[in-house]
């Protein structure tokens, strides 16, 4: 019998788990595990994942000259993609003005949601670890990235002896994490079936709160497929004369992944996997690139901080001013770098936008119930928009891709 690809096995298991999710509500139990036990494996693998390639993907670019380029290309990608993100959120939360009039009732109180006060420059210090396995430890992506960035480039400053074996020693980590991460994701469909049971089962009365909350949701989802379906598409298409269709096809499993698991970071092992394998893009790039947008490239959660904070704007009957507006695109543009991949990160980082423009911190109460909703659909654009990244990039280089 022709084995079902993924893809699709992915696609049957995510529905069967709704179902199973609505009507086993109280078995949720006996397969909630898989998940937990999926995601624990893909958490496992992360940070060697990551430390590994970044160390072999940047030994391998060779010259500083050649680090700076790529550096360059692949920040600029983010930060336009990211703005572009933003700007199509702006735009349709203000023509259909989701919070005017909404009837919501500040429902649920927010505990411990006090506004990051910590200023932008001790953010950017913190970068720099004190001790680079408390980084490991407390899982600080951007510590982790910068430390193994530096770590690379040195081995090309050493002499050939000893870079040599540095060099092949990374390699050959790197390709063990890849082998375990392939053996991962066979059992994504299990796994995936695992979480989206766990989720459905969690939310309640879905029907009233999509009837309350249905035109907020509505915007931010319809922004979303805008950026991914008409916004990346042109880039890839235009910029990277890559075919969408095809691209998009390459890298489904990823996507589905991201939108079950709502975590960038956890996804990142089989976007790694299917960026390069079926995309076609060459390990240096996927390696430099991909771990650096599953921590700083969150398109989807730029365009959604921007939606909730306006949307909560409008709720509090609050008029935002061109100024105050401007604010918001600039700071959550920050929020989106400084959000982790992981799920419900987004939510956090929007009491910083809220502080930012004078907005109360409840208004996060607002918007709480259907969060978890909203992180599967922004989370997939994130994943995807990382993906476009490593293939433009690869494209500009001169790479020949497989789409
Ligand atoms: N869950 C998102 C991610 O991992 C971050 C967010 O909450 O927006 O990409």
């Amino acid at each position: 019998m022709k084995e079902i690809k993924l893809h699709w096995q992915i696609l049957i298991a995510m529905i069967l788990a709704v179902y199973y999710g609505i009507f086993l509500k109280d078995e949720v139990i006996y397969v909630a595990w898989m998940g937990d036990i999926f995601l624990r494996a893909l958490r496992m693998i992360i940070i060697p994942l990551i430390l590994s390639s970044i160390i072999s993907g940047v030994a391998n670019i060779g010259s500083a000259e050649n680090l700076g380029r790529l550096g360059l290309k692949t920040f600029f990608y983010y930060i336009m993609t990211s703005t572009i993100a933003i700007l199509t959120g702006l735009v349709l939360v203000n023509v259909f003005q989701p919070g005017i009039g909404a009837d919501l009732g500040l429902s649920q109180a927010v505990e411990g949601l006090s506004g990051s006060k910590e200023p932008i420059w001790e953010t950017l210090k913190n970068i720099i670890p004190t001790n680079i396995f408390q980084a490991f430890v407390e899982n600080r992506m951007l510590s982790v990235i910068f430390f193994a960035i530096v770590f690379g480039f040195f081995i090309t400053q050493v002499k050939p002896k000893h870079s040599h074996i540095m060099k092949e020693f990374f390699n050959s980590f790197f390709e063990i994490m890849m082998k375990i991460t392939l053996f991962i994701i066979k059992f994504t469909p299990l796994g995936i079936f695992g979480i989206v049971a766990k989720v459905v089962s969690e939310q309640e009365d879905l029907i009233n709160l999509l009837m309350r909350m249905g035109m907020y949701m509505g915007v931010v989802v319809l922004a979303l497929f805008i950026h991914a379906f008409i916004t990346l598409p042109v880039i890839l298409r235009f910029i990277g004369r890559i075919n969408p269709f095809k691209y998009f096809k390459a890298v489904s499993t990823p996507l589905l992944t991201a939108f079950s698991t709502s975590s960038s970071n956890a996804t990142l092992p089989l976007t790694m996997e299917a960026v390069e394998h079926n995309g076609g893009v060459s390990n240096k790039i996927t390696s430099f690139t991909l771990p650096l947008g599953a921590t700083i490239n969150m398109d989807g959660t730029a365009l959604y901080e921007c939606v909730a904070a306006i949307f909560i704007a409008q709720a509090y009957g609050v008029e935002l001013g061109l100024l105050e507006q401007f604010t918001i695109v600039v700071t959550a543009l920050l929020a989106s770098i400084g959000a982790a991949g992981i799920p419900m990160a987004g939510l956090i980082m929007i009491t910083i936008i809220l502080t930012a423009v004078g907005l109360p911190l409840e208004g996060v109460g607002l918007i709480i119930a259907v969060d978890r909703i909203l992180d599967m659909f922004r989370t997939a654009i994130n994943v995807w928009s990382d993906s476009c990244g490593a293939a433009v990039i690869a494209k500009s280089e001169g790479e020949k891709l497989k789409v």
